[in-house]
């Protein structure tokens, strides 16, 4: 369906699934939009790393792992990505610790080539600038936005998808005021942070017997074979550190991380390991979230708050509210 152009622009903080979702929603309603990340490209929490070796890449899903769908207005846009081939259902049974199979129903879905294939996808049909890290907002008939390249952007409205206390401290920064009401209730969010393991095997079989394996909780949450996914051509393992594990060790060394969570695994790791990085994610998995899918403030002008703090804290939460916010915000740009 065609709609009319709507002469309002809207900045977008973030190209993770709540802010390319809320964009291309806003940019589906002729709404001028641009994208601002920080990183190298479209995901966030849902990235692929990609490690290039002499004739081939190794790749790991190092942040969420796959992703359900229960929200009709999500699913509107899964079943395109389906349709298209972006998505796929994971194959390969998850099984837990014990040996026990996952008895699920539920459909879990994973990139076709990596956690990222949706974002890269959305991002492709959006104005999106990469490594632009906003330092700064301050608001004049138009919000603008400086980044740390020096680089400044305006618009009418802004939404903020980052985790919500980078949101905060960023308005904090700017000396941008909130009202105290909703600043209270916004800094409820709070994250677990996680630690990342991804581990490249000298070998030609995968290295897990399942796809996936939920551990316990401590040290290890989860390991994950991204052979078995079928989005590395190489055996590469992902495992998560427990929130707690991840709190106590995050300034641990990395090689003692490597050497904790291989010894933990050492029933299922027997090929000779080639290469280990470790990733910390801060702002991992918000420990609660708020029972609504955005936060706006309309004075001076609008912040929507958007993200996985709300409704849910995974991949469907965060989507959910980019959608819903951005269908709110072209409520009150027409008005
Ligand atoms: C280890 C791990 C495993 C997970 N596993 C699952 C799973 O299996 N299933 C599931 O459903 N969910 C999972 N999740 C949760 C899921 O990944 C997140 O809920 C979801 O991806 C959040 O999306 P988002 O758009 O809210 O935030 P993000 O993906 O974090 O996007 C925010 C974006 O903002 C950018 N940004 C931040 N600050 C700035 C700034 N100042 N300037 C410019 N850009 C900025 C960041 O670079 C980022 O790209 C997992 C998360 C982690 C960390």
């Amino acid at each position: 369906m065609a709609f009319e152009r709507l002469p309002k622009s809207v900045l977008v903080v973030g190209a993770g699934i709540s802010g390319l979702l809320a964009a291309t929603v806003l940019k589906e309603h002729g709404v001028e939009v641009t994208v601002l990340d920080k990183g190298r490209g479209a995901g966030g929490r849902m990235s692929t790393r990609r490690i290039d070796l002499d004739n081939t890449c190794a790749y790991f899903d190092h942040g969420a792992q796959y992703f359900t769908v229960s929200d009709g207005d999500f699913a509107k846009y899964v079943e395109r990505w389906l349709a298209l081939g972006i998505i796929k259902p994971l194959n390969g049974k998850l099984i837990r610790q014990n040996g026990e199979p996952d008895l699920s129903s539920e459909t879990r879905y994973i990139g076709a080539t990596g956690m990222n294939a949706s974002t890269k996808y959305l991002a492709d049909s959006l104005r999106v600038f990469f490594s632009e890290r906003v330092d700064k907002l301050s608001f004049e008939k138009q919000w603008t936005v400086e980044t740390d390249k020096g680089k400044t952007f305006t618009a009418d409205a802004l939404i903020l998808s980052p985790p919500v206390p980078q949101s905060l401290e960023l308005l904090k920064k700017s000396n941008v005021p909130l009202p105290s009401d909703v600043e209270t209730e916004l800094a409820t969010i709070d994250y677990h942070p996680c630690i990342a393991t991804l581990l490249l095997f000298d070998s030609v079989d995968p290295i897990l017997p399942a796809s996936g394996i939920w551990f316990q909780g401590e040290p290890i949450a989860w390991a994950s074979d991204n052979l078995r996914k079928g989005i590395s051509p190489l055996p590469t393992l992902t495992i998560h550190a427990g929130p707690m594990f991840s709190a106590e060790h995050w300034q641990t060394t990395d090689s003692i991380i490597v050497e904790t969570m291989c010894a933990h695994l050492k029933d299922w790791i027997k090929a000779p390991i080639k290469l280990s990085q470790v990733h910390r994610w801060r702002y991992g998995f918000a420990k609660s979230v708020l029972d609504k899918p955005f936060v706006m403030v309309d004075s001076p002008a609008p912040i929507v708050f958007v993200g996985d703090g709300f409704v849910a804290p995974r991949v469907e939460g965060a989507a959910v509210s980019g959608i819903r916010a951005a269908h709110a915000l072209l409520e009150h740009l027409r008005a």
